[in-house]
């Protein structure tokens, strides 16, 4: 499989020359220049299937260039160590849990996919990579923690001060060692507008950046192994199947439509937003017109601008009449996020963050009561990371696993950037 850059397709690149450039010329997101089916076999057979096997089948077409079938076995298991439960919450819905990782939020997943796929690529070539990452408040975490300790990585994680939550900060600055948490004064757009000019940059040619959001490939491709999993859990069905999906970036729910393409029977996908509601406006109005982004409380998604909505666009070719027949995106406030935690403890007794609680929402006004469509919606993050919102609101303490516990008494440590400007300074001092 070859990938094409989108705003130069003249640009070919194997898997392996994505993942390390992380983007192409012109600020370009790479895109597959096939989607590949699955065999019949597969379908057949993906009740028994372990995740590893769904994702090893899943992932391989992507990937078979550049990483030889033990080499990606290999990665894969050293990525999955860890469950995706689906919960019944009522007749017809399901929650999909992604947040029993070592960070507690979906992101480990493709954080550690692409951190094995470097080591793979690195222990080949004995190349050194720096990488950028921007964190609306998950990635950071995700990214530092699989790629703590290794040598041949230097992790940059920028994260706008003061907009991502005290658990989120504990876990992206405590980890020290190869892992720099960079705090900007500004927004998470902010800190993904430095990331993508810095991987242009002249002067920082000698630091060999790659990024790790899900511009990267190796970040966003894995990503389609959750729907897969989530389809296995309710196959024997004969109703049709939607899925709800809080977004910010939009490479999650782009990774779902991508799974989509290559023959998955979900019928319907709904982007779920906060109050940074670019896409939905934009599916209403036809005109795309990004805001300044707002702060709310589920901050991993307020993002204004999202890189991957090109990408969705591109599986698409352009045709916006025919991804709204796949695809819907609606927004909801923060009292309507508060509300809706409450109600769903009070009536099914299941806590939610308020990532999972607005695709949650988001489901319930698609469904409508609808008994003959499964419903699945994803939940993000655990709750303990928003616990001071989540506790207040359902009046209950809520238990703390031991990933958080071990955070306490740690010293954040952090390089406060001002601008661009600055950030260039700091990292020329290096
Ligand atoms: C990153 C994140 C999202 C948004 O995912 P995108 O792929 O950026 O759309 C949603 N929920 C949580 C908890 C996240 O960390």
């Amino acid at each position: 499989m070859q990938y094409y850059n989108i705003n130069d397709k003249n640009q070919i690149v194997s898997f392996e020359e994505a993942v390390l450039q992380g983007i192409g010329n012109q600020k370009g997101l790479f895109f597959p220049e096939k989607i590949p089916t699955l065999p019949e076999s597969f379908w057949e057979n993906i009740s028994d299937m372990e995740a590893t096997e769904i994702a090893f089948q899943v992932m391989q077409p992507y990937v078979a260039d550049s990483i030889p079938e033990k080499a990606l076995r290999d990665i894969i298991e050293k990525t999955l160590t860890f469950p995706f439960p689906v919960v019944p919450i009522t007749n017809n819905t399901f929650a999909l849990e992604l947040y029993h990782g070592p960070t507690l939020a979906f992101k480990d997943v493709g954080a550690r996919f692409m951190a094995n796929c470097l080591s793979y690529f690195g222990k080949q070539k004995k190349i050194k990579t720096n990488i950028l990452v921007a964190t609306s408040g998950d990635t950071g975490g995700a990214v530092g923690h699989s790629f703590l300790g290794n040598k041949d990585v230097t992790v940059y994680i920028l994260y706008p001060s003061g907009k991502v939550s005290a658990i989120q900060e504990l876990q992206l600055t405590t980890l020290g060692n190869n892992i720099k948490a960079i705090e900007v004064a500004g927004t998470f757009d902010d800190c993904q507008a430095i990331v993508k000019k810095s991987m242009e940059e002249e002067d920082f040619k000698a630091f060999n950046f790659t990024s790790a959001n899900s511009i990267n490939i190796a970040r966003w491709l894995p990503q389609m192994i959750y729907y897969f999993v989530a389809y296995k859990a309710v196959a024997q069905t004969s109703k049709k199947i939607v899925v709800s999906c809080p977004s910010g970036n939009f490479g999650n729910i782009c990774a779902g439509l991508l799974a989509k393409k290559m023959g998955l029977p979900i019928s319907h996908f709904i982007a779920a937003t906060n109050s940074n509601d670019t896409i939905p406006r934009f599916l209403k109005h036809k005109v795309y017109e990004p805001n300044p982004t707002v702060a709310t409380i589920s901050n991993a998604m307020d993002v204004s601008d999202p890189s991957n909505f090109i990408r969705i666009m591109e599986l698409y070719e352009q045709q916006l009449s025919a991804l709204q027949k796949d695809f819907s995106s609606v927004a909801y406030t923060d009292a309507q996020t508060l509300e809706i935690i409450q109600q769903v403890h009070q009536k099914y007794n299941y806590i939610m963050d308020p990532h999972g609680a607005i695709s949650y929402l988001a489901l319930e006004d698609y469904l409508q009561n609808d008994e003959d469509t499964i419903g699945i919606f994803l939940e993000t993050a655990h709750p303990i990371k928003f616990q001071d919102i989540v506790e207040k609101n359902i009046q209950k303490e809520l238990s703390i696993p031991k990933e958080v516990t071990s955070l306490f008494g740690k010293k954040k440590v952090s390089i406060p950037i001002q601008n661009y400007e600055a950030w260039k300074a700091f990292l020329l001092s290096e």
